[in-house]
């Protein structure tokens, strides 16, 4: 499960927006507690790739991550998870995302269709790492 605030999802989706028609990516920071996420911060980080590609997909540089982890680390967070938008696609993780990913992790998948944020879930990785299972999301204020 993972918690974030109202205020995550509204920048999440504003990042989405504003990336619109591009993928937007970035990282949830924040702690791990009792086997769940608990999101305090949002950072958003710029998709890498060529302009042309940028619709389907998401690649976040090294130094761009390293980034984000010392930002968090300065902070006492932890990286928990990342979230990326799918332009006029659906909140489900490609086959992409699950051959990128890593299990532990959050991967919140966002849909957002004609420049509008829409439906957006969270998915965590089977440890075997054969597939994505929907996670919960608690939203707290
Ligand atoms: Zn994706």
């Amino acid at each position: 499960m993972i918690v974030v605030k109202e205020s995550h999802l509204s920048a999440m989706r504003a990042h989405g927006e504003r990336d619109y028609p591009f993928e937007c990516c970035g990282l949830m920071l924040g702690q791990f507690v009792d086997g769940r996420k608990q999101v305090s911060e949002t950072y958003s980080i710029s998709n890498a790739r060529e302009e042309e590609a940028k619709r389907n997909r998401f690649l976040i540089r090294p130094e761009e991550l390293m980034r984000g982890e010392k930002y968090a680390q300065e902070k006492g967070l932890d990286v928990v998870g990342f979230y990326h938008s799918h332009p006029d696609d659906v909140a489900v993780p490609s086959q992409y995302d699950l051959e990128h990913a890593w299990p532990t992790y959050s991967y919140v998948v966002m849909a957002v269709e004609k420049g509008q944020a829409a439906d957006l879930r969270s998915w965590e990785m089977e440890a075997d790492r054969s597939r994505f299972n929907e996670e919960e999301i608690e939203t707290s204020i």
